[in-house]
């Protein structure tokens, strides 16, 4: 997506909710939130494999701090820009406050493309990102985590980085989350965000009447998020019918085994072939009949081109960011029930705030007791977004967008302003 398309979306999703609070706060507090805190470029230099020097551009953008240190993570792409990365700090703010974490809202960039730099050649480039952003990354300042094109090992390097640079064997307190668990990591992190998707559909679910074995359902991505959404609903009685990645999609109308398909696409590295299925193209996969869509990859993938044609009645946003806000409108005459990013896939922050609390104490956590935290925060905070939705007459975006920008007033009015 364009950076004036993140953004501007962003920002329409602010404005809307910013207009019914202008009788509660000052015009000039709702301002200050349109536009993020601080936003950096860093130029990384690396010196890569190829025996040359890359200069490479990456932005860290802290939105808002009223609640806590500002959360989020670090997106590796060759098109990332500042606008996105400043459009998904603001989506973090708002994201933590729904939550009910005490973080507030970040997000770092950058512009490189991860699947054509070798594994060491990314942990170098991680490195040098370490490096530079060093004065930015703090367990009170900022906290990164995976996001798109960073994974567990980078957050690994990040701490190691960090903590070298101290001369220490580790860090005091919790500098990244989403790392292995060997260094401090917390079990089901990875699954967290996938997790949290499915929690939330089946609370839609639930408001319905349906159960989870009428339904079928299409996965947009089977990255970190759409493989774990996909196998999550699937564990829970799903017709997982279709699912893509970046080469195409693939259907089956009776159901695919997203076990057995989990495991065909570590030994293939792709979908296609997979048995029983047949392919399509990710454009159908989108606009195919299934009672649940999940979009799970990038963002602006359900633009006013293509909502008119969107069969599914229920939309769970596993990506930040995926429906524009035209196509919102769209949706809204037709009556789809869409789940929004900033609920759906809380999961993932809500257990890196798990680790960030359990670095911090030096505890531990076991897997079902993360599950267990996460389980029931996902339930409550959508039953709480559902109700207020249903009492105020807004749409689940406007309901959760309203909770959250409340939340976030409050907390600035709290502190009092500085001068
Ligand atoms: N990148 C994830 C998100 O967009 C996780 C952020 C985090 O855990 O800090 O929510």
């Amino acid at each position: 997506m364009s950076a004036k398309n993140m953004l501007d979306n962003a920002i329409e999703n602010f404005n809307n909710a910013a207009v019914l609070l202008e009788k509660e706060y000052d015009k000039e507090l709702l301002d200050i939130l349109r536009h993020p805190g601080e936003r950096t470029e860093l130029q990384l230099s690396p010196l890569l494999s190829d025996g040359k020097i890359h200069i490479i551009k990456a932005f860290v953008v802290k939105h808002c701090g009223a609640i806590g240190p500002c959360k989020g993570g670090i997106r590796m792409s060759p098109n990332v820009t500042v606008g996105d990365v400043s459009a998904l700090a603001m989506e973090m703010t708002w994201k933590c406050a729904l939550i009910g974490v005490p973080f507030g809202g970040g997000k770092s960039g950058i512009v490189c493309d991860p699947t054509t730099l070798s594994k060491l050649d990314k942990q170098t480039v991680i490195r040098s990102f370490s490096r530079n952003a060093h004065n930015h990354i703090h367990p009170l300042i900022y906290v990164p985590a995976p996001d798109m094109g960073t994974n567990e090992a980078d957050m690994g390097y990040i701490k190691d980085a960090i903590s070298h640079s101290m001369g220490n064997a580790t860090t005091q307190g919790c500098y990244v989350t989403g790392k292995p668990v060997i260094l401090g990591g917390i079990p089901g992190r990875r699954e967290a965000t996938g997790r949290g998707v499915m929690l939330t559909v089946l609370e839609a679910l639930d408001t319905m009447g349906k159960s989870p074995k009428d339904v079928t359902v299409a996965v947009q991505g089977f990255g970190n998020v759409g493989a774990a959404a996909a196998f999550e609903l699937f564990r829970m009685g799903c017709k997982v019918i279709g699912i893509s990645d970046v080469n195409g999609a693939i259907l089956n109308r009776n159901g695919l085994d997203v076990a057995a398909l989990q495991k065909y696409y570590l030994e293939h590295g792709s979908l296609q072939g997979f048995a029983g299925s047949k392919s399509i193209s990710g454009g159908e996969l989108l606009e195919m009949e299934c009672d649940v869509l999940v979009p799970a990859a990038s963002g602006n993938q359900i633009t006013a081109e293509n909502a008119d044609r969107i069969k599914a009645r229920i939309i769970a946003e596993g990506a930040n960011g995926p429906t524009s806000s035209d196509a919102d409108r769209i949706l809204e005459k037709k009556g789809v029930f869409i789940i929004p990013d900033i609920l759906c896939n809380a999961g993932g922050v809500f257990v890196s705030y798990l680790e960030y609390t359990q670095e911090t104490q030096q505890e531990q956590m076991t897997e079902e007791e993360v599950y267990e935290r996460l389980s029931k925060r996902m339930r409550t905070r959508f039953r709480h977004v559902y109700d207020f939705s249903r009492e105020r007459g807004v749409n689940m975006r406007q309901a959760a967008m309203l909770l959250a920008v409340k939340t976030v007033c409050d907390a600035k009015v709290a502190r009092g302003y500085l001068p």
